[in-house]
């Protein structure tokens, strides 16, 4: 029988018959270590996102069979879009098991973030998903921060059990798993990487030994597709998404303005007292600030130039969200985009974004 090769960053076996397929590369070779699909290649050099076909019911599924077995379960979420990184129905699989969240990219918050309170902010937000874990850390996988703490807890809380890592495409599972590679390699005097296939599905887990009987199990991520990502070309993308600290950039609005967040999303603030917005988005987004009435006229006459998504090159294919702001601090939340925070007075806010990404509110996180 032929020997299967697999790719060292995904784990599927190695092809070149199907470019739509996993494991795909353009030609064949000898070299049978650290092979890397297309798509994996692609990632590491070239940053393009990673494509995959997993749909939500297959994620779904994968989740399901890891909840029927006795093992912790690290769920990573990214901190910048907390609301893409979950997925609808996902509690039906988490509750009751041990847990630990991961809220990943700390560094793209700002330094003088208060960690205990993000953290709490979490838990009460996941409290509204029915979650209730074991612990929940701050990380950053880029930065190797917390990665030992991580290891910590998944001590304390694996009692000789497995361990799976899941998560939404994007938000730095397997960068974290490099990292915690790199960390632990010489650590463990096991082989590093196996991969075996998920029960009842054609899907590869990657697989890193813990003992001798005992394993980490990455599963393969989900695209939420919620996100304004999707709708975006790869040079776009760069703009949009976020890799350094994020500086917040402070409006002081009075009704009849409009803020447009690059050529992807605007919002018209219709009545209220004057107010402060603090923008959180990509430091290369830029926000462009004009009067209610001309708004419109400046969408059209392309004078915001800055990137507009595949589905919303005209001013009608964006869609209208409306909202008046209860009291407290609150974040209007365009997801995979970034958010607005304000002090709310019963403003009405009026937000237009692209037709199926997520707009909503929530309560400040900074
Ligand atoms: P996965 O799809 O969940 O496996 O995500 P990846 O590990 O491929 O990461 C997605 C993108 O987020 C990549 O561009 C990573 O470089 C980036 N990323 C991952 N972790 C972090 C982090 O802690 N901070 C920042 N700023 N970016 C990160």
């Amino acid at each position: 029988m032929k020997e299967e090769i697999r790719c060292f960053g995904c784990g599927a076996i190695i092809q070149n018959k199907d470019i739509n397929k996993i494991g795909y590369v353009p030609k064949l070779n000898n070299n049978k270590q650290h092979i890397l699909c297309q798509r994996c290649f692609k990632l590491q050099h070239y940053h393009q996102l990673q494509q995959t076909n997993l749909t939500a019911d297959d994620y779904l599924n994968i989740l399901q069979e890891i909840s029927k077995k006795d093992a912790l379960i690290i769920y990573i979420v990214d901190l910048f879009d907390f609301n893409g990184s979950m997925i609808q129905g996902i509690q039906r699989h988490l509750m009751g098991k041990d847990l630990i969240i991961v809220g990943n990219k700390r560094d793209l918050l700002p330094k003088s973030c208060n960690e205990t309170k993000i953290t709490h902010w979490i838990y009460r937000q996941l409290k509204e998903y029915g979650i209730k874990p074991l612990n929940v850390l701050i990380t950053s996988a880029k930065k190797n921060y917390h990665l030992d703490s991580l290891m910590d807890l998944i001590d304390t809380h694996r009692k000789n059990r497995d361990v799976y890592v899941v998560g939404t495409t994007n938000v730095g599972k397997s960068t974290l798993i490099n990292a915690f590679l790199k960390a632990y390699a010489s650590e463990i005097d096991l082989p590093l990487i196996t991969t075996s296939e998920f029960p009842g599905t054609t899907l590869d887990l990657i697989e890193i030994p813990l003992d001798e009987n005992h394993a980490l199990y990455d599963s393969p991520g989900i695209m939420n597709h919620h996100q304004i990502t999707h709708m975006l070309n790869p040079k776009d993308l760069k703009i949009v998404i976020p890799s350094v600290e994020v500086k917040q950039q402070i409006y002081q609005l009075n009704a009849k303005q409009t803020l447009y967040v690059g050529g992807l999303a605007r919002l018209d603030f219709i009545e209220g007292e004057k107010t402060s917005f603090a923008g959180f988005f990509s430091n290369n987004l830029k926000i462009h600030r004009c009067k209610l009435e001309n708004a419109d006229k400046n969408y059209i006459n392309d004078q915001i130039t800055t990137p507009k998504a595949n589905n919303a090159k005209k001013l009608e294919n964006l869609k209208k969200h409306d909202f008046f702001i209860p009291e407290g601090k609150h974040d209007i939340v365009i997801s995979g985009l970034g958010w607005f925070s304000l002090k709310g007075t019963r403003q009405h806010i009026r937000v237009f974004a692209p037709d199926g990404v997520g707009v909503f509110i929530r309560q400040s996180l900074i």
